[in-house]
């Protein structure tokens, strides 16, 4: 019995120390959703206001909701997209992350309990 929990134990470690490392890098995360937008600029010679297709644009923005509800668009630049897209991808990995682990060491500690008479 105590032979079965070390092997399933260091199985859960090895677990642990491989989600451990795939977390990601800190710097570059970014929370919130991409937005693309589309726009008229009101002048009725322009081509935007001849078709929706010709519209200006896309102008991006990262869209927050901080505590509290409060909601929040921040513009973005075209060229910084990218970086704001992979942020994102990194919290998401980030929090997956997170409960993994976190259910990794409810499992360690569930043996732990189990080895140790009582
Ligand atoms: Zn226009």
């Amino acid at each position: 019995m105590k032979t079965t929990n070390k092997v399933d134990g260091s199985k859960l470690n090895h677990s642990l120390m491989r989600e451990i490392s795939r977390i990601p890098a800190w710097d570059g995360i970014h929370r919130g959703t991409l937005m693309r937008y589309y726009r008229t600029c009101g002048n009725k010679s322009c081509h935007c206001y001849q078709s929706k297709s010709q519209r200006h644009g896309p102008y991006w923005y990262l869209s927050v909701t901080w505590q509290g509800g409060k909601h929040k668009l921040y513009a973005i630049k075209p060229e910084k997209v990218a970086e704001v897209r992979r942020g994102i991808a990194a919290y998401k990995r980030l929090w997956k992350s997170v409960y993994r682990i976190a259910e990794l060491n409810l499992a360690l500690l569930k043996q732990t309990q189990e080895a140790t008479p009582k």
